[in-house]
């Protein structure tokens, strides 16, 4: 990122006073523009140069500074080339050793001088004690001992910790250092005061135990975790609030129409489905644009629900849009959804990329008149030159696939900016509490907390790939039995290319290895016809063994196939293999996902394929995955929405979260311009965060 320092310093004269130029610019790399900024921006760790300890007494292993005079200084070239210095107080000595060193450290050593080191005591040979690569200050009247601890802060490049300590402490003379929370709240909650907390952070005293500060726990870690929390509930919380200003099209169920689809269907909704029906049935009724996420667990049945709600907007004069990641996906909903609405006469579109000119003409056509009621399509759907007549209703599916842009983009397409569409976004990959609450505070959810009936659950097998030959004989045999199986190739992150290749490699193998079975393959870089037409056949039965790469990751839906086979899965994410196996297991028969994986794996990789191997139920996938990854890589694209959090931690920290969440309303109401100020503190400098 180029970031010119003229240009920043024009966009953001607040941190004038602050620092060199230079300096200005290398605090704007690490996101620093306001004084304001400084003050949250905390050191990693602190050291205590306010103690000097006597040598006899210094605890080995930490930390210290001993104040010495210098008894003999030789340069000594056994084992290599290093200087060796004793030094020594009145309770004993301590020997200094440097493996690189420049003259002038040399002559600052010179026999006699007086010197403070910081260092860490170890035993050294013959049983003396020794410091290596201690620092060493001069003694004179310009350094005096520091009264506080020495905060050691993160940096970049050609910014040192002068530099940045420096600007910290002048930054406490221009920022704003008053509270943002009501004295009632800090008592509440038993927190410290901003203007205590940044000084206790930034400079604390002596006599603080530096173990206080350590603690992520302790009283003023919580204070901040607990602001930058409150901090993005304010803004979810206004986001969410928004919406009463705009008004949404009045959508109400039709029960006749209801009944005749769920009558031609060949199953009853479960009473989750019909409990989550019924909650976006109301918001659609309801005069405020619905925001809701469904979330559900792969195979609870979300498509039916997203059918059933775009018969509502269609009954009720609105088009309604099916937004999906990937072309087979597209290809599959279409298909069902279609012979669905059929039946009530219902016009269902697919928009995809790989339309020709004519066909998309065609189908665009369709949309701006109004004549096509459903679209099913992929990003397709977004782009400029889509038109739509009347579109009341944006279904997301796979929405973790999607960033806030995209999303975005297609509401925009609604009928004005006041009269807003609703949406709905649905997700396979469940949503921890705790991430639910946070990220996607300003979203109503609803949850699929229950699988159709009569599902058989899955076995997950870890199987070495020495032992293929096992699998070989696995797979012919459900092949004989009638059933079909998936083989996943590995995701090669480096290259698209070599996935490509293993893919066509493995599907080689297979079809010398069983030349009596029908063999398909479907990856990428096929042409989006040919993937339609593999995808149908195996759907159809027409294929029994489907050689796939991570394409058919997300909602495909043949509940024929019982067993998936999935090479290096070691390689893989836990929610995606997640995602993968749920690709079987969705009919009666018993389903049976063998994890293949290399020889070396390593202890996170093990650790990783326990969690897919112990838990078939995807919240606690999600939960593990949560603390292993940290949410930024879960949340993924909805990361350019709302910045990460940097202080809090939402599992560590829950209990502030949901206080953060009790209160954000209340504040909002009662105090508008505290909570746009402890936005602002925490939020102003960053770039615009997402709106609804
Ligand atoms: P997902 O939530 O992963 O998108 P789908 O909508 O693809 O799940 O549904 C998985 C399968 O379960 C589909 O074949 C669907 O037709 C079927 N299904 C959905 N609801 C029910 C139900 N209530 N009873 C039986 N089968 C159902
Ligand atoms: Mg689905």
């Amino acid at each position: 990122m180029k970031n010119s320092p003229k240009k920043s310093a024009d966009q953001h004269n607040d941190l004038d006073g602050i620092g060199t130029p230079i300096v200005r610019t290398k605090l704007s790399r690490l996101g620093i523009t306001r004084a304001q900024d400084l003050l949250l921006f905390f050191p990693l760790r602190y050291e205590d140069e306010t103690r000097i300890f006597r040598i006899a007494e210094a605890p080995e292993r930490d930390l210290v500074q001993i104040e010495v005079t210098v008894a003999q200084a030789k340069v000594e070239f056994r084992p290599r080339r290093q200087l060796v210095v004793t030094v020594e107080d009145d309770t004993g000595s301590v020997i200094l050793r440097f493996l690189h060193f420049y003259p002038n450290q040399q002559r600052m050593l010179e026999v006699g001088a007086r010197i403070r080191v910081v260092g860490e005591l170890r035993m050294g040979r013959h049983r003396l004690r020794e410091m290596v690569h201690p620092r060493v200050k001069k003694i004179n009247e310009n350094n005096p001992l520091p009264s506080t601890l020495t905060p050691v802060y993160p940096t970049t490049k050609g910014l040192s910790q002068p530099s940045i300590r420096k600007a910290v402490a002048q930054a406490f003379t221009i920022a704003d250092q008053s509270d943002t929370l009501l004295p009632s709240c800090l008592t509440d909650l038993g927190l410290p005061s901003f203007a205590e907390t940044v000084s206790m952070l930034h400079r604390p005293s002596s006599d603080v135990d530096p173990k206080v500060l350590k603690d992520s726990r302790g009283i003023f870690w919580g204070r901040i975790s607990f602001d930058e929390l409150l901090a993005q509930q304010l803004i979810m919380r206004k986001n969410y609030d928004k919406r009463e200003q705009y008004t949404a099209p009045l959508m109400k169920p039709n029960t006749i129409e209801m009944k005749t689809f769920l009558d031609q269907l060949n199953f009853q909704l479960t009473n989750a489905q019909n409990r989550v029906l019924a909650e976006i049935q109301t918001d659609m009724a309801g005069r405020v644009p619905m925001r809701r996420l469904l979330q559900g667990d792969v195979g609870s049945g979300k498509t039916v629900i997203a059918a059933l709600a775009a018969l509502q907007a269609i009954g009720s004069g609105y088009q309604a849009a099916l937004m999906v990641p990937t072309e087979i996906l597209s290809a599959q909903h279409f298909k069902k959804i279609e012979e669905w609405l059929t039946v009530l006469g219902i016009t269902v579109e697919r928009l995809t990329g790989s339309l020709t000119q004519k066909e998309r003409a065609l189908v665009s056509e369709k949309i701006a008149s109004g004549t096509a009621q459903l679209i099913v399509g992929t990003h397709a759907l977004f782009q400029d030159d889509v038109i739509f007549n009347n579109l009341g209703l944006v279904i997301i599916d796979e929405q973790h696939r999607f960033g806030v842009k995209q999303r975005l983009a297609l509401i925009g397409k609604g009928a004005n900016r006041l009269n807003q569409t609703h949406q709905l976004m649905m997700s396979a990959t469940p949503i921890p509490r705790s991430l639910a609450m946070s990220f996607f505070g300003d979203l109503d959810v609803s949850a699929l907390d229950e699988l159709p009936p009569g599902r058989v659950p899955i076995t997950t097998k870890l199987v070495s790939n020495t032992r293929r030959e096992e699998v070989f004989q696995r797979v012919q045999e459900t092949c004989h039995m009638g059933q079909q199986v998936y083989w996943v190739c590995p995701l090669i992150e480096e290259s698209e290319v070599l996935q490509l290749e293993t893919a066509i490699q493995s599907h080689e193998i297979i079809q010398v290895r069983f030349p009596k079975l029908r063999v398909g393959i479907v990856h990428g870089r096929m042409k989006s016809k040919d993937k339609t037409a593999v995808m149908e056949q195996f759907t159809n039965g027409g294929v029994d063994l489907l050689v796939a790469t991570t394409v058919i990751e997300v909602g495909v839906d043949v509940p024929n196939a019982t067993v998936m086979v999935i090479e290096n899965a070691e390689r893989m994410g836990l929610s995606q293999l997640h995602q993968l196996r749920g690709r079987i297991g969705r009919g009666a028969c018993a389903s049976t996902c063998i994890l293949l994986y290399g020889q070396k794996l390593t202890d996170i990789a093990r650790a990783r394929l326990k969690i897919i191997y112990e838990n078939i139920d995807g919240f606690e996938v999600a939960q593990a995955d949560l603390q292993l990854r940290g949410p930024g890589e879960i949340l993924g694209a909805r990361q350019s929405g709302m910045p990460m959090l940097r202080y809090a931690d939402i599992e560590r920290d829950t209990l502030f979260l949901e206080a953060a969440r009790r209160f954000a309303p209340e504040f909002l109401a009662h105090h508008p311009k505290l909570a746009e100020r402890h936005i602002d503190r925490w939020y102003g400098s960053r770039e615009k965060y997402s709106e609804v």
